[in-house]
């Protein structure tokens, strides 16, 4: 009898360390196929050496979507189709001058119009500066002394909040709303310190947008060592004036793509699992980290998929967007085809947070779908990846959180982040390639999880 009970325990061991342990295998598979791949790696080389600067509208962003559809056609997808997007060009021009005039000192200053910024004209602008430390302050200020002024954004990213993302969303609206805020109160421009936490001489644009109601004023961004200097002087003498000027200008809407590539599910082929990252990038940059390395993650999942043999029960859809940057045009087109079609998303992943280290993801979820969520962690604790965070998605995909679907995003390291974020560090050398690898095994390891194992209800 002893010996019989012994048996079946040894057996029904065996059979839930089998049935559980099938899917672990499957991910061990899965990174040990990143890990020992070079392509991801050279794919994203490719994409940021021959179409950097690819803001949407721009030629060497048509030429990174044609590049990103011949790769992923490379890895046999079921389908491969672009979907139009009208897109706002914005072009910087050949005009970027600021100098500050200090006591007798012409001091010169390192800067970026901020996109979206109109130009200052040819005869630039000049005039006294107001420092101010976020929009808060700008309103206390008010209307007497900001009329005629340069108003000066010089709230730094708070370093010790621990995650970097929170304080960007934080110190960012100075630059997003900076110069609509200003211009309420009679500026007429405005400079913006560098959302970064490194201290340099480079310079980090990134969007603005304009209110209806407001007269339009231009806007620069300068680095924070020089923002720091630019507030001593201003200290020193308050009579600091600073002249800039900036040959930006917008262009009339323009036609780009997004790219949509499916291996279609064999159970399920109408439940569709999203996977986004964005082709787009600043101007200023090869786009490695923001988001060369998303769109890379998000293909290797069709790449692996069919390496090792991977038959989805769901399809999954690798969607490459444009425009994230700007307008989010390709989210919007996105998300309206969706409706359209009256499609069902099971859910939908981006990875916008850079080719580092992964900590774990994010889920954007109702509570029950988080909990359900949650139950991907133990497969990802041999890879350090146990940060499991709720309420975080990723911008392309958000509008599709009014269809009830769940939000899933690659959390990684963003200590470094900002430091490249936006600027001409981000470049392909910046890129990690194994941190690399561990995104591209993260991202497909999750897709295969909550197809397979039904994370958000069957
Ligand atoms: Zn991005």
């Amino acid at each position: 009898m002893r010996i019989v009970s012994a048996i079946f325990l040894f057996v029904l061991v065996c059979v839930s360390f089998y049935g559980q342990d099938n899917d672990s295998i499957i991910i061990r598979k899965i990174f040990n196929n990143e890990l020992s791949s070079r392509i991801a790696v050279l794919e994203l080389k490719k994409l940021c050496k021959s179409a950097p600067k690819r803001l949407a509208g721009s030629p060497a962003s048509i030429k990174a979507i044609e590049l990103m559809k011949e790769i992923i056609n490379s890895y046999h997808p079921d389908t491969l189709y672009t979907q139009e997007v009208k897109v706002i060009p914005w072009s910087r021009g050949n005009t970027e001058n600021a100098t500050v005039y200090f006591k007798q000192k012409k001091i010169k200053l390192h800067a970026l119009a901020i996109g979206g910024s109109i130009s200052t004209k040819e005869e630039g602008v000049r005039g006294r500066v107001i420092e101010v430390h976020g929009l808060e302050e700008l309103l206390k200020i008010g209307s007497e002394k900001l009329t005629g002024k340069i108003v000066f954004f010089n709230e730094p990213m708070d370093p010790t909040i621990i995650n970097p993302s929170t304080a960007y969303g934080i110190a960012g609206p100075q630059r997003v709303w900076g110069a609509s805020e200003a211009s309420g109160f009679g500026a007429k421009a405005v400079i913006v310190r560098s959302m970064t936490q490194s201290f340099d001489e480079v310079v980090h644009t990134g969007i603005m947008h304009y209110k209806d109601s407001v007269t339009r004023i231009p806007a620069i961004s300068i680095s924070t060592l020089e923002a720091d200097s630019l507030s001593n002087m201003l200290k020193t003498d308050p009579a600091t004036e600073v002249f800039f000027e900036t040959s930006c200008s917008t262009m009339p809407l323009t036609s780009s793509y997004n790219i949509v590539a499916e291996i279609k599910g064999i159970q399920k082929p109408e439940e569709i699992i999203t996977v986004g990252g964005h082709i787009d990038s600043w101007d200023v940059c090869e786009g490695a980290h923001d988001d060369g390395a998303g769109c890379i993650h998000a293909s290797e999942v069709i790449r692996v998929f069919r390496e090792l043999g991977i038959r989805p029960d769901r399809t999954v859809r690798i969607v490459i967007f444009i425009d994230e940057e700007m307008f989010q045009l390709g989210a919007a087109k996105y998300a309206e085809s969706v409706d359209k079609k009256g499609e069902k998303i099971y859910a939908a992943f981006e990875s916008d947070s850079g080719g580092f280290l992964p900590l774990g993801f994010g889920c954007l979820s109702s509570d029950s779908s988080f909990t359900q969520f949650m139950k991907l962690q133990k497969y990802f604790q041999p890879y350090r990846m146990t940060e499991f965070i709720k309420g975080h998605g990723e911008v392309d995909i958000a509008p599709l959180g009014k269809f009830g679907v769940p939000l899933l995003s690659l959390n990684t390291d963003k200590q470094r982040y900002f430091d490249y974020h936006h600027s001409e560090k981000d470049y392909f050398e910046s890129v990690n390639p194994r941190e690399l690898q561990f995104g591209c095994a993260a991202t497909v390891s999750l897709i295969y999880l909550v197809d397979q194992l039904n994370i958000f209800g069957k």
